[in-house]
């Protein structure tokens, strides 16, 4: 699969056409295949906990006929409020098996933004950890503004020991007296299982959510067709084999985890190495102890399991295959990267609106660099993907020139839930706008240069000044507020607010960053807040984020 030996490549605007049929409709029948072909394969290891494929069919069977039994109905939403632990996977086959689809969720999300995914989604149920449920979960529900009628809790805690002490905080153990404990109903319904669900390809599987091209949080339509057929690009663009063994690094309520650690170990199979959360310390053990093959993660992920005091090149002689994605990679970093790893770190690139990749370095070639701008390529359309350069006015423009990417392919989500007119606005005729802007060389490869949605980037989280902004909003002292994003050294972009005050009120920038900080999840609130006595804005009124931007 080299590079020299896909003529394809270098026609522009065509992926190769329809050269991988999805041996799998969906996600379960891939699921199905897996466990008849190797039950006993080892497909979750979380510390020093082994959980096999056939147990994991088990188990997802038993939360299936317990949601069943308690009133959750076809086509029904299970709010997935996890960690990276067995948990999560064990939900989302749940969901699946109980004939509902599961809506994944940031762990980091608090209050607010929680009360919004439940409400949107119109999930019914909820799986998450204790000490989440005593954190947050709890208050939400009481606070009556959602649907959720039955809460699951899995306890990360209890195992606490046997995880890692690294990981958790807490001295005392979180009570959840009045939410339903995992554990208890998967002994309760040992051995039962559910009416077999037979979704269609096209049903939707997972909802991700994203601000896409604008500011609101929108559920992307993951459906079982898009994450099978994602799962199987993994496999093939790499040639993944059952002796592979992923590090799933990534966040599983982000589409990169949920389909390039998921969606592989379930379809190869192989193992899945889960750490519960990403601590370099942590991972980088687990690397020694169960020495992955496979991995793809942002680039700050590398950055700083290389940058751990006692990581040598030895540590990661294991992998084999390195992918970073979600945020730009700066050669010189590649390189140092190279250097002092000895990991040859390859370009990948999507939304969760592609169900990850629509393009990707190939596997052993090396990825050129665009002169004029310094960025290194993000590689070429995967199977099957057209991917064409609009202009302004929407007409294609040609070879070299720089316009909005638009993708069409298997993986490309049909819409977003309940959102008519977001689904118009950015996948219209199932081509999906990215608003990143880019270009194609003439030997096919893709380049980005600029971005036309507001989004902010840091390390690979993406923030929408829009949401940063309602918080501040929210402030009794604020009058006006723009957020932007600014370079920052380790995550690429972080986020800056520019504030206004109400005449005769007062607040400090500290007092504000620390409002934030209490208000949203960790990766949003801006890292610093400047104090102004007017934005700039257009004539309509219109804040002008640009020269905001120009100020920092
Ligand atoms: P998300 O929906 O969170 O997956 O974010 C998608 C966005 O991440 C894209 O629209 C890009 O702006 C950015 N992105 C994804 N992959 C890359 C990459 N390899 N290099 C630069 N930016 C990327």
């Amino acid at each position: 699969m080299s590079y020299p030996d896909r003529p394809w490549l270098a026609r522009y605007g065509a992926g190769r056409p329809a050269d991988l049929t999805p041996d799998h409709g969906t996600m379960l029948d891939l699921l199905r295949a897996s466990v008849a072909r190797a039950p006993a394969c080892e497909i979750i290891r979380y510390f020093d906990g082994v959980l096999t494929l056939a147990e994991l069919d088990r188990a997802s069977d038993a939360l299936a006929a317990a949601l069943l039994d308690r009133g959750f109905t076809a086509g029904d939403r299970l709010a997935l409020y996890l960690q990276n632990n067995p948990a999560f996977v064990i939900g989302l086959l749940a969901a699946w098996k109980a004939g509902g689809i599961a809506v994944a969720i940031n762990p980091m999300n608090k209050h607010r933004e929680l009360t919004y995914l439940l409400a949107d989604s119109g999930s019914t149920a909820l799986l998450c950890l204790d000490e989440l449920h005593a954190d947050v979960v709890r208050a939400v529900i009481a606070s009556g503004q959602t649907d959720v009628r039955l809460v699951i809790t899995a306890s990360a805690f209890d195992r606490q020991q046997r995880i890692d002490p690294r990981l958790f905080a807490h001295a005392t153990k979180p009570v959840a007296d009045d939410a339903l404990d995992l554990e208890t109903l998967l002994e309760q319904y040992a051995g039962r299982t559910p009416p077999p669900a037979a979704p269609e390809p096209d049903d939707v599987a997972v909802l991700t959510y994203t601000s896409g091209t604008t500011g609101v949080p929108k559920g992307a339509l993951n459906t079982h067709r898009n994450l099978a057929f994602n799962a199987q690009t993994y496999r093939d663009w790499m040639a993944l084999t059952p002796d592979d063994r992923v590090l799933g690094v990534a966040p599983l309520f982000h589409i990169t985890g949920l389909v390039g650690h998921v969606g592989i170990a379930l379809l190869t199979p192989c193992p899945l190495v889960l750490t519960h959360r990403f601590h370099p310390g942590v991972v980088l053990d687990a690397i020694r102890e169960h020495r992955p093959t496979f991995t793809v993660a942002a680039i700050t992920v590398f950055i700083s399991l290389a940058g751990q005091p006692d990581a040598t090149p030895e540590d990661f002689g294991s992998v084999r295959i390195a992918y970073s994605g979600g945020a730009p990679i700066a050669p010189a970093v590649r390189d140092r990267l190279r250097a002092t790893t000895g990991l040859e770190i390859y370009n990948i690139y999507g939304l969760t609106e592609t169900n990850s990749p629509s393009h990707a370095v190939p596997f052993g070639a090396a990825a050129p660099v665009d002169p004029a701008s310094g960025a290194l390529s993000i590689g070429v359309p995967v199977f099957s993907t057209v991917v064409r350069i609009l202009g302004d006015d929407g007409a294609e423009l040609p070879v070299g020139e720089v316009g909005e990417i638009a993708i069409r392919g298997p993986q490309v989500v049909p819409g977003y839930w309940n959102k008519p007119d977001a689904t118009a606005e950015s996948i219209p005729d199932g081509e999906l706008r990215t608003g990143d802007v880019g270009f194609m060389d003439a030997d096919g490869w893709f380049y980005l240069v600029d971005r036309k949605k507001d989004m902010i980037n840091a390390a690979g989280y993406k923030i929408w000044p829009r949401e940063v902004e309602d918080v501040l909003y929210a402030h009794p002292a604020v009058r006006e507020a723009a957020v932007v994003g600014v370079p920052d050294a380790y995550r690429g972009e972080t986020v800056k607010a520019f504030v206004s005050l109400l005449p005769g009120a007062s607040a400090t920038p500290a007092e504000l960053v620390e409002y934030c900080r209490e208000n949203m999840a960790a990766y949003k609130y801006p890292r610093t807040v400047e104090l102004v006595d007017e934005l700039p804005k257009t004539t309509t009124g219109k804040i002008l984020r640009r020269e905001l931007r120009g100020r920092t």
